[in-house]
């Protein structure tokens, strides 16, 4: 799922699945639908 994260640089969408963060929540909920964190294809 998609937590929300507060930074002093603003707030920050995290995937719970493989950590990614976002700065759109947008972004984060079109990453969680296809998120596979059996198939790694993120390089952090
Ligand atoms: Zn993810």
């Amino acid at each position: 799922m998609v937590t929300t994260t507060r930074r002093e640089d603003g707030t920050w969408y995290e995937c719970e699945d493989c950590g990614m963060l976002f700065d759109e929540e947008a972004d984060a909920e079109a990453h969680e639908g296809h998120c596979d964190t059996d198939s790694p294809s993120y390089l952090q």
